[in-house]
């Protein structure tokens, strides 16, 4: 069985000792975990907002 891992950014085949191809992916990869981070928590601080209101209304 061939042994090798997927680079986590573009899925092209690397071997087993890697996880990207290249320090380009790398870095397009920790961009993309931040950017998605940032928005997970814009999210959670509307979620938070909404029910900071919703709670207030109802005394
Ligand atoms: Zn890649």
């Amino acid at each position: 069985m061939e042994k090798h891992r997927h680079c986590l950014n573009c899925g092209i085949s690397i071997p087993p000792d890697e996880t990207f191809c290249s320090e380009k992916c790398k870095d397009e990869y920790i961009k993309k975990r931040k950017r998605i981070m940032r928005a997970q928590l814009i999210v959670l601080f509307v979620i938070f907002v909404v029910l900071v209101i919703f709670v207030w209304l109802r005394g």
